[in-house]
């Protein structure tokens, strides 16, 4: 028996028109607040934020972000943040954005707000920054002394935004459940270094739980740019329960087998969370869950439009070769699949990936007919 460690941000603010209330959740952070995020979060919001930082007498400086969460640009913007004597880091857009505003406000010791305008991932609670290449490329984790101070979540904005956002931020956090469990049961330890509370553990599964009721009237609520209780409830579920419940309770093959694909060219143009789905469903048999629970997890993706099959995440021509090298991929030393509650090897890997195409194909030829 060891320590458990459960993390989350300090303060979570979600609804429609959050936004306005910016200045006012933020006013004992700071008094200078460095907005950064990509041109069109940016436009999206710029004005209210002025409004709402103006209102409470918070100085801002507002600077673009140039795509990439990478070394340069991370320093680029530090320097910005210190020439222009900021005290507080608003990351206004979507992962990436959130994840270069995380590192900043760590390297400089400041205060983060995280304004998410998607929900397409459960980035914006945890304290964790994945830094990529200037190409683009994985290059690290940089795990963070301490998460957000505030994620502020105006759910009109992100409404707005293309459905495919809010769908894929549901295959991120359908993962969390499942991947949570095996990381409970096999006793691993979660991304801060501890045990799995069960408190971690049932936010998870209620993440799980509200997808299933949810899921699908959420993403026709905003296919129509609106609002609803489901909707609200989807993006807390993406991005409070998803992200309390990986942080805090752990990864598993979910995950890897996403990152395995991640080694094929042809899967870049899927979504992380749509990568994610699939390796839920493989990771779903890998662990011999049985039909009904398979079936209920392939049932909400088609539903909602994540992918069951290797065609639907890129994979046109899935030879034995190409699937061995993503399967050697996933079970590379240090990868989260080592979490799963036995040995797993690339050879299971292999079998259970052509196991949940199978599956996925048979389902799709079933509702078709
Ligand atoms: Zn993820």
């Amino acid at each position: 028996m060891g320590i458990k460690i459960l993390i989350s941000p300090s303060r979570y603010v979600q609804g429609p028109g959050a936004l306005k209330f910016l200045g006012e959740q933020i006013k004992h952070l700071g008094e200078k607040a460095f907005v950064i995020g990509g041109k069109t979060a940016i436009s999206q919001t710029q004005e209210i934020i002025k409004k709402s930082l103006e209102d409470q007498n918070i100085s801002f400086k507002f600077e673009t972000f140039r795509g990439e969460c990478c070394d340069s640009e991370i320093n680029r913007l530090k320097e910005i943040a210190v020439s222009e004597k900021c005290d507080v880091v608003i990351s206004v857009g979507g992962g990436k954005v959130i994840d270069t505003g995380k590192a900043i406000s760590a390297l400089l010791k400041l205060p983060i707000v995280i304004v998410p305008t998607i929900a397409a991932t459960d980035a914006p609670c945890s304290a964790l920054s994945v830094i990529y290449t200037e190409d683009g490329v994985f290059d690290r984790y940089f795990i963070l002394a301490k998460n957000p101070d505030l994620v502020l979540l105006d759910t009109e904005i992100i409404a707005k935004a293309p459905a495919r956002f809010l769908v894929s931020g549901m295959g991120d956090a359908l993962a969390t459940w499942f991947e949570a469990n095996s990381c409970y049961q096999s006793a691993s330890k979660n991304i801060p270094g501890g045990y799995s509370t069960v408190t971690a553990l049932k936010l998870a599964r209620l993440c799980y739980e509200l997808l299933i009721e949810y899921g699908e009237q959420a993403k026709i609520a905003v296919e129509k740019g609106v609002v609803t209780p489901a909707v609200e409830k989807i993006i807390e579920a993406n991005t409070l329960l998803s992200g309390i419940g990986f942080e805090s309770s752990g990864l598993a093959a979910a995950h890897s087998v996403h990152d395995g694909f991640t080694i094929l060219e042809e899967t870049h143009k899927v979504y992380h969370g749509e990568k994610v789905a699939f390796g839920t469903l493989v990771h779903l048999v890998l662990e011999d869950h049985p039909w009904a629970e398979i079936k209920e997890v392939l049932d909400f993706c088609v539903k909602v439009g994540l992918p069951v099959t290797l065609s639907q995440i890129g994979v046109e021509n899935p030879t034995p070769e190409k699937i061995m090298e993503v399967a050697k991929k996933t079970c590379e030393p240090g990868m989260m699949i080592h979490n799963m509650p036995f040995p797993v090897t690339p050879e299971m890997v292999y079998n259970a990936i052509f196991a949940a195409d199978a599956l996925g194909t048979k389902y799709l030829n079933e509702i078709s007919k």
